[in-house]
C-alpha cells in the first residue's frame, strides 16, 4: 500500500508537472474522441496500450468487456449509462470494445454453479456472454474450430458479440448508419503487446501494424 501513496506523491511532483498545460486545459471540461469498453483486468491498461493522454478516452471497464443489450429500465445500469453519456452528451467519434488474452471472465463462462457460488453477482453478469459460450461449444470441434484454442475462440467471439450488442442501442445504430461514429473490436495479447483489430469483411482479427 505504501507504494501507491508514494505513487500519488510522485504523480503530482513529476508527471503532473510534465503535463501541466494539458491539465490546465482539461480543468474546465472533457472532449474525448473515443469510448473505450475494456475488461477490468489489471493487466489491460487502455491509456498505456493506446499511448493516449488524459482527456482522450472515456472508459467503461467491467468483467469481460461486456455490452449489455439495450433495454429501458429503472435499474442502476452502470455500463449502459456510461455508453449513453459518451454517445449522447460527449459525442465521441469512436467506440472500441477491447478484449484480451487469458481473460478470467471469459474462462469463468465454463465454470460450474458450484465453482461460482461465492461470486453470485459475477455469475449473473457472465450470463451476458451465454450466446458466446453456446457458439464456442458448437464450433470448437468442427473442422474450422479444431486448430483454435477454446480460450482464444471465446475471447475473440466475445468481442464480436459485444460489438453486435452495441447496435441494439438505437442512438448508436442511427449514428453508425449516418457514418457519424466508428466501431471497432480489438483483441489485446498480453504476452506480446500486440493489438488485433476485427475485420468485419473477412470475419477475422488482424494485427495492428504500420
Ligand atoms: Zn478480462
Amino acid at each position: 500500500m505504501d507504494d501507491i501513496f508514494e505513487g500519488v506523491f510522485k504523480f503530482k511532483n513529476e508527471d503532473y508537472e510534465k503535463y501541466k498545460d494539458l491539465f490546465a486545459e482539461l480543468e474546465n471540461g472533457q472532449n474525448p474522441h473515443t469510448l473505450f469498453i475494456g475488461c477490468s483486468d489489471s493487466r489491460v491498461v487502455p491509456s498505456l496500450i493506446t499511448k493516449t493522454l488524459p482527456g482522450e478516452l472515456f472508459m467503461v471497464r467491467n468483467i469481460a468487456n461486456m455490452v449489455p443489450p439495450y433495454r429501458e429500465t429503472e435499474e442502476y445500469v452502470s455500463t449502459t449509462s456510461a455508453i449513453e453519456f459518451a454517445i449522447e452528451v460527449l459525442n465521441v467519434k469512436n467506440i472500441v470494445v477491447c478484449g484480451h488474452s487469458n481473460c478470467g471472465g471469459c474462462a469463468s463462462l465454463y465454470k460450474s454453479e458450484e465453482e461460482l457460488k461465492n461470486v453470485p453477482h459475477v455469475r449473473k453478469w457472465l450470463e451476458l456472454a451465454n450466446p458466446v459460450k453456446e457458439y464456442v461449444l458448437n464450433n470448437i470441434n468442427t473442422k474450422e474450430g479444431k486448430n483454435i484454442q477454446k480460450s482464444l475462440m471465446t475471447e475473440q467471439f466475445n468481442i464480436v458479440h459485444q460489438v453486435n450488442n452495441l447496435f441494439t442501442y438505437p442512438f448508436i445504430k442511427e449514428k453508425y448508419i449516418n457514418k457519424e461514429i466508428n466501431i471497432y473490436g480489438w483483441y489485446y495479447m498480453i504476452a506480446t503487446g500486440e493489438v488485433y483489430n476485427y475485420d468485419k469483411e473477412n470475419g477475422s482479427f488482424t494485427v495492428i501494424a504500420k
